[in-house]
This record gives structure tokens, sequence and C-alpha cells, in this order.
């Protein structure tokens, strides 16, 4: 009967979760957000849905993502997260399936073992962990096992996670949390600071997603923002140019850009040399930031590849 057992790998990120389902493959990506009943203490939705209730839902409905910089912070909410998506790939079955859960690099044991704990209670028959940034390697083809360094550099929403990797294993590898959300909040303040304006989370990553996509500007190239007045408390609206939004992201991105450059100081001499001739990957939803792969290939002078999809590698792996 065993072989019937399905196994599902999921990529329980801080800003999506993906399910893989070997012979279909993606079968989930959804954004990592729960919404919940105060009241009740009863979820109202998950995923895509509980997204659009953030930060427009009364007071007593809240929704909030289960976990923070790639380790949970609520453990209920994770658990009902993992069986909803587990569920909802696999539909109804008899039989628990096994379950391939990435985890970031920099986890410790009190916190894989919360996974496995979630994991279990949420339904699944067998927990495996693979650290992400092998599995991103894995997704992008890469031969890990081979003694030829490679490097991967997975910008989520909450961590920027770099590692070299050789003969199966991490090298050097490091862990920051600045990534995509960090990116989202620079634009806030800087639109904040520069024009008066409160902006929601949400409208701020609408920026940075849609940097130097056309239907968003206008004839002039201006970008139409609305928030609220900081001075009035009244809804307002501003135009902001593109230079306006890559000024914002400037430092994290620098900061993320620094990161992968102090690893390439600790990787061995004869693993750089690999480097030089492989190029180094960009995986995550954060490797799409418009300018970031140029930044990057201008500071270290390594080819930077930006695989199709680079969001979905870490659960293809
Ligand atoms: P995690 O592994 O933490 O769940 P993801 O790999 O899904 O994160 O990446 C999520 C981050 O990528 C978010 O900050 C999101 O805003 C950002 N992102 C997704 N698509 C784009 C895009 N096209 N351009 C810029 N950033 C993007
Ligand atoms: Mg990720």
């Amino acid at each position: 009967m065993s072989y019937l057992r399905r196994t599902l790998a999921m990529d329980l990120g801080t800003a999506s979760v993906l399910v893989y389902r070997k012979s279909k493959g993606i079968v989930v990506n959804e954004p990592a957000v729960v919404a919940m009943n105060l009241y009740t203490n009863k979820i109202v939705a998950i995923g895509k849905e509980a997204k659009e209730m953030l930060g427009k839902t009364p007071g007593f409905i809240v929704a909030k993502r289960p976990l923070k910089d790639g380790v949970i912070a609520d453990f209920n909410a994770t658990e009902k997260m993992i069986k909803y998506f587990m569920q909802k790939s696999i539909g109804k079955t008899l039989l628990k399936p096994n379950l391939i859960i990435c985890v970031p690099s920099g986890i410790n044991q009190v916190q894989r073992r919360a996974v496995i704990q979630a994991s279990k209670l949420a339904g699944a028959n067998k927990t495996f962990l693979i650290e992400e940034p092998l599995a991103a390697a894995y997704g992008c083809d890469i031969d890990v096992t081979s003694s030829k360094g490679s490097l991967v550099i997975d910008i989520g929403g909450g961590t920027t996670d770099v590692a070299v990797i050789a003969m199966g294993g991490m090298v050097v590898s490091k862990s920051i949390k600045t990534a995509g959300d960090e990116c989202d909040a620079a634009i806030s303040d800087y639109i904040k600071k520069k024009f008066n304006m409160v902006i929601g989370d949400t409208t701020a990553e609408n920026l940075k997603v849609n940097i130097g996509n056309k239907e968003t500007m206008n004839e002039d190239n201006l970008i139409e923002v609305k928030g609220r007045n900081l001075l009035t408390g009244l809804p307002m609206h501003i135009f902001i140019t593109i230079n306006d939004i890559m000024e914002a992201i400037s430092r994290p991105i620098n900061e993320i850009v620094e990161t992968v450059h102090s690893v390439l100081e600790k990787t061995p001499p004869e693993l750089a040399a690999d480097l030089y001739d492989e190029g180094v990957y960009l995986t995550g939803g954060g490797a799409l930031i418009k300018g970031l792969d140029e930044k990057l290939q201008n500071k270290i002078g390594i080819p930077v590849i930006i695989p199709n999809s680079p969001e979905t590698m870490v659960v293809k792996g």
C-alpha cells in the first residue's frame, strides 16, 4: 500500500507557501497569511483570500503571517495553514501524505522541532526537513554533489539566504533579515518622510513589484500613489517617479549586495574560481526586484543568473 502514499514538498515561507507534487508540479502557490476571528478564535480564511483582508479587516478579524523571518511565530496558525494547503494539494484521501518541508539554514533545533510538530498535528505521516539553500540549488538543476562550488542567493519576504554549496553541503552561508519585506518598509518610510503620506503594506509591495511596469505609469512616467495625509489624517494622492522607488530601496538592496560580497570573501579560493565560471543563482520572489541583478553583477563581477520563476526553485528542489 505504501506506494499509494503521496509525498508532497512544501516551501513554508514567510511570504508565500508553495506545494509541489510529483507528476503534477506546483499545486499550491499562495500567500502565507491566515485571517482569524479574535472573538471565536476561529480561522476565517487562509492564503489568497486572507491576504486580501490584510489591512482592511474590521477590528475583530486579524490577518497575520504565521511565520516570521522564516521561523514559526504562531504555532497554531502554522499548523492550520499546513493542514489547509496539504488538503488543497491532495484532496480527500485515507492515507496521510509524507511531507518534505524546506526550512531556512539558520534555524535551531527547537525551531526545527516546532516545524516537525506542526506538520504532524496538521496530519502528515512522516516529515522531512531540507535546508532551503540546498533545495534552491536542486531546483536550479545544480549538481549539488559535485565538488564544483555554486553560489545561491535566495531572497524571500523575511530573509535573504546566501550559500556556497559543494559536495552536497553548504561550505559558507549567511542569512540576514533584509529581504522583500524590508524593501516594502523602506518604500513606506521614504514616502512618509518625503511626502508626509502614510501608505499600507500592500501599496508599498505593489510599488516594488511594479517598478518600471508601463501600465502603472501615466504619460509623464509618473506613478500615482494613494494614502493618508500624515498631518490632516485625510486621504490624499501623490505622483512619484521610478527613481523615487529605486532610491527608497537602495539601502536594503545595498545590504543584500554587501552580504553576498562578504560570503564571497569567506569562500575558499578554489571554489571561488568555480563561481566565476558558473555564475551565481538568484532565487526567491525578491530575485525579481528590478535592477537588483545588475547592481549585484557590477559589485561582484560574476554573472548573475535568474532562473525562470525564481520563487518556485526551492519547492521544486
Ligand atoms: P518566502 O520564501 O519568504 O515565502 P518568496 O520567495 O515567496 O518569500 O518571496 C516573497 C517576496 O518576493 C515578497 O517580498 C514579494 O513582494 C517579493 N516579490 C514577488 N514577486 C516580485 C516581483 N515581481 N518583483 C519584486 N519583488 C517580488
Ligand atoms: Mg523562500
